[in-house]
């Protein structure tokens, strides 16, 4: 698949196959205003299946949502139509506001001017623990 390369922009790539809609919709690309393309199960030979997004002439993405969602993916940060940089996400060790706590009856989830706040409890499972009620939420 042949697709025009950006002269600037950001290119999201070595996204986990399936994850590239959710990033879409998550940082609400589709909203931006900008020139933005999500392929989906590109071949790629180290992952056998990829996702990637370009968005043209936009650098400010949300690296912690990205890192949340998928933390083995890059960022490349594209200028005068070559990669000046490459931007590796981690998973954060401090969320806030990104996701909602598992607790039904946790007050983050109750009171609109709390902000939920979380910090990561265990990387591989992907879990975090609410600051204000302890409970455990694992994210995608
Ligand atoms: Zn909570």
């Amino acid at each position: 698949m042949e697709v025009t390369a950006i002269k600037a922009g950001l290119v999201i790539d070595h996204i986990a196959a399936g994850k590239g809609l959710l990033i879409f919709n998550k940082l609400n690309l589709a909203a931006l205003g900008y020139p933005v393309v999500l392929l989906m199960n590109v071949t790629s030979r180290r992952m056998g299946k990829k996702d990637i997004i370009k968005i043209e002439n936009f650098t400010a993405v949300d690296t912690a949502m990205l890192g949340l969602i998928d933390s083995n993916l890059t960022v490349n940060v594209i200028e005068n139509s070559r990669v000046a940089r490459k931007v590796f996400v981690t998973t954060p060790p401090v969320v806030k506001g990104l996701f909602i706590c598992n607790n039904p009856r946790c007050v983050a989830n109750a009171d609109p001017n709390v902000t939920p706040t979380f910090h990561l409890h265990d990387e591989k499972n992907r879990s975090y623990v609410c600051e204000y009620c302890e409970e455990l939420t694992r994210v995608s």
